[in-house]
This record gives C-alpha cells, sequence and structure tokens, in this order.
C-alpha cells in the first residue's frame, strides 16, 4: 500500500473523511501525539488499527470526539465530576473512562464494560472529526512499543507502507500522551499521568487518587497490574540499552569509563542541556554522543522532546545509553513514566522512584 503524507488542507481533510467512513485508516496530529483514526463503530476500521500497529487486542482504544458531539451515544452517564473535567480541561490532554453504551463495540474496549474519551484541541484533530461528525478511535500511530510519534516523519518511520494517509501538522505541542482519569468510582483516579497534573485535576475537583500500579514501578517490574490494560505493557524502548539514572555526573562518567574500558562500544546521553554538560565535562577527553531535550528549567520542553530524542537515540545507532531521572513532580511525573518505561535498568535512589 502506497501511504501519502498531506499536509492539512480541504482536500486532504476530505479524502480522510472519505477514509474513515469507509472503514480504513488514517494518521492525524493531536496536540498529545501523532493518533492512528478509525470511526469507532466501524469494526473493520478498529481491526486495522490493531493490525497495522502490532497492537495487543486486550489494549482498549481511547475514542476521540469533537465540541458539539452527543456523547450519549458513546457513554451512559457523566458524574459530576466529569462535567467539571470537561468543562475544564477541554478540548485538551484529558482522557476520562466512563460507563459505555451498548453502540460502543467490545473491540474498541478490549471487552470492558467502561470506555475512554477524550476532545483532542489541536486544530486539525478538531476540523477532521468535527467535519465527520464520526467519533474516532486513535491510538498513538506507532508500531506497538515503539517511542510514541510527534511528528508526521515518525509515523511515516514506522507505518510506511501500512496506511493509507498521514495528515502532516508539524510537531505535536504537548509530546506525551494524555492524562487517563477513571471516573467510574467515587473519587476519581489517574491511570495514566500525562500533562493535565495531578495538582490541576484536585484543584478542579477535589481528592483525586492514583492507581497504585503508576506509582509502585510505572507499571514495570511490579505485582499490581494496572487499571489501563496497557499500561502493563513495556514501552516506547530505544534500541540501545537504556539506563536511567540520578546519580551524580562525577559517577555517571565513571560508569562509562567503565563501560568502555570493557568493551568498544557506541554510549550515549539523554536528558537536559545542563545535565549533558555536566557529564561530558566529568568525561572529558572521552567523548560521547548526546541527545539533548532541551533545558532542565522548562519541563514542557522535555516533554515534548522525549520521544523524539529516543528515536534519535536509534538514528545515532546508539548501544548503551545513560539518561538523566528527572523529578516526578508535575509534568515531571508523565516524562518519569515514559522514561522509566523505556528504560531498561535502573539506576536511580528511592526518592526519584516515588
Ligand atoms: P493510547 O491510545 O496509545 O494512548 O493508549 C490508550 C490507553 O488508554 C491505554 O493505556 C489503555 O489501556 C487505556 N484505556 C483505554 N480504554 C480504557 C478503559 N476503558 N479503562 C482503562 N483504561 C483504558
Ligand atoms: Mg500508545
Amino acid at each position: 500500500m502506497k501511504t501519502e503524507l498531506l499536509a492539512v488542507d480541504d482536500f486532504s481533510l476530505k479524502k480522510a473523511e472519505a477514509l474513515l467512513r469507509s472503514g480504513q485508516v488514517v494518521a492525524f496530529p493531536t496536540e498529545t501525539v501523532y493518533g492512528l483514526g478509525a470511526w469507532a463503530f466501524s469494526v473493520e476500521g478498529i481491526d486495522r488499527v490493531y493490525e497495522a500497529k502490532g497492537r495487543p487486542s486486550d489494549n482498549p482504544l481511547i475514542v476521540h470526539v469533537a465540541p458539539g458531539m452527543d456523547l450519549s451515544k458513546i457513554v451512559t452517564e457523566i458524574p459530576e465530576k466529569g462535567r467539571i473535567l470537561m468543562e475544564r480541561y477541554w478540548p485538551g490532554p484529558l482522557t476520562l473512562i466512563l460507563p459505555k453504551t451498548e453502540h460502543v463495540p467490545l473491540r474498541v474496549t478490549g471487552g470492558l464494560s467502561t470506555v475512554a474519551v477524550r476532545m483532542p484541541s489541536h486544530p486539525a484533530a478538531m476540523k477532521l472529526i468535527g467535519r465527520t461528525g464520526l467519533p474516532i478511535v486513535a491510538p498513538s500511530a506507532n508500531t506497538s512499543g515503539r517511542p510514541s510519534p510527534t511528528s508526521a516523519q515518525h509515523v511515516l518511520e514506522d507505518l510506511q507502507g501500512k496506511i493509507p494517509l498521514i495528515l502532516d501538522g508539524g510537531d505535536c505541542q504537548v509530546g506525551l500522551e494524555s492524562t487517563i482519569v477513571d471516573l467510574t468510582e467515587k473519587i476519581p483516579m489517574i491511570l495514566r499521568p500525562g500533562a493535565i497534573t495531578l495538582a490541576m485535576l484536585e484543584e478542579a475537583v477535589g481528592e483525586v487518587d492514583v492507581d497504585p500500579a503508576v506509582r509502585a514501578a510505572a507499571g514495570l517490574n511490579s505485582d499490581l497490574v494496572p487499571k489501563a490494560p496497557g499500561m502493563k505493557y513495556r514501552h516506547y524502548a530505544p534500541k540501545g540499552y537504556l539506563i536511567l539514572t540520578d546519580r551524580e555526573p562525577e559517577q555517571v562518567a565513571d560508569f562509562i569509563r567503565q563501560d568502555l574500558a570493557e568493551k568498544e562500544q557506541k554510549i550515549g546521553l539523554i536528558g537536559s542541556d545542563e545535565w549533558i554538560r555536566k557529564v561530558e565535562n566529568a568525561l572529558d577527553p572521552v567523548r560521547v554522543t548526546a541527545v539533548s531535550l532541551g533545558t532542565g528549567s522548562a519541563m514542557d520542553e522535555i516533554a515534548r522532546k522525549l520521544f523524539d530524542g529516543l528515536r534519535k537515540t536509534d538514528e545515532e545507532g546508539l548501544e548503551r545509553i545513560y539518561g538523566e531521572a528527572f523529578q516526578r513532580k508535575d509534568l515531571g511525573e508523565a516524562i518519569m513514566n515514559r522514561f522509566l518505561k523505556a528504560a531498561s535498568e535502573r539506576r536511580i535512589s528511592e526518592q526519584t522512584k516515588q
């Protein structure tokens, strides 16, 4: 199959709409990451999504809606706290778990009686979903397990030849997948951290819990089964062996010198500019490849560049990579959730683990 890459305009949107209506898939930009879209009520389209991504079928999909759409076709009820969160953070990077109607196929929800719903804010996503008037499932448009795509180029890398169309809307603004909040219990619970942080949620609706599996070990090496089925899989992994560390730069430099003494290999760093500079200084005159995620004083920039940075470590052919463990607070919680899942090994203190 030939994959077309088109800028977002009337022509390409029309084409995308026709594909979605006929049970085909289309990749399109959202503010979080690029999504692989299919009409949520088309079993054919849903099957194509799972197939193109190589995604396990027990990992449910998020249904994307546009302003003005009738949610009663998708969810049976919206509790008061749900309405408040929609009012406050939609359109935006917040997904809500609610009881599903009979219209929503079990294939969408991986057999669950609940459904995940989100209203993206990216203009292209809003235009596409708005003009079709259809609820659209849109998991990240990557091959399952690879870092999520934050540019049309990333989508092409993974899905060229497997899907008919990619709408190119430039780089994603947020760069991490949406925050997922379960509203089926009395107290809302975060199942996946994202750019809408715990503090932002609490400010809107009071007490909010965090799924213990998210906290425990970012879903890895833990006996706790996460409530969001997708959170149990290893994810985002680069090809190289990634070691996440919060040790002092001098100690990181020691690790690297030792690695090089043992074996000739391509070693690299991924982290903030400031951290990279410190490790490079400690390593001098030894040189390694650095992948910068921007300044450590702007966590939103780190979030935006994280997945692209992980892909760059592949392009550089890095075999062993040391990554900077960031503080797990506010947006750092979402960043570390993804970064920890991508890592093969952690050399971090108890404090950073929490
Ligand atoms: P993605 O579409 O790649 O952003 O992944 C969607 C995430 O939403 C996965 O982690 C799913 O497990 C989670 N998810 C989707 N539907 C539900 C649901 N009904 N209950 C809990 N988690 C869900
Ligand atoms: Mg994904």
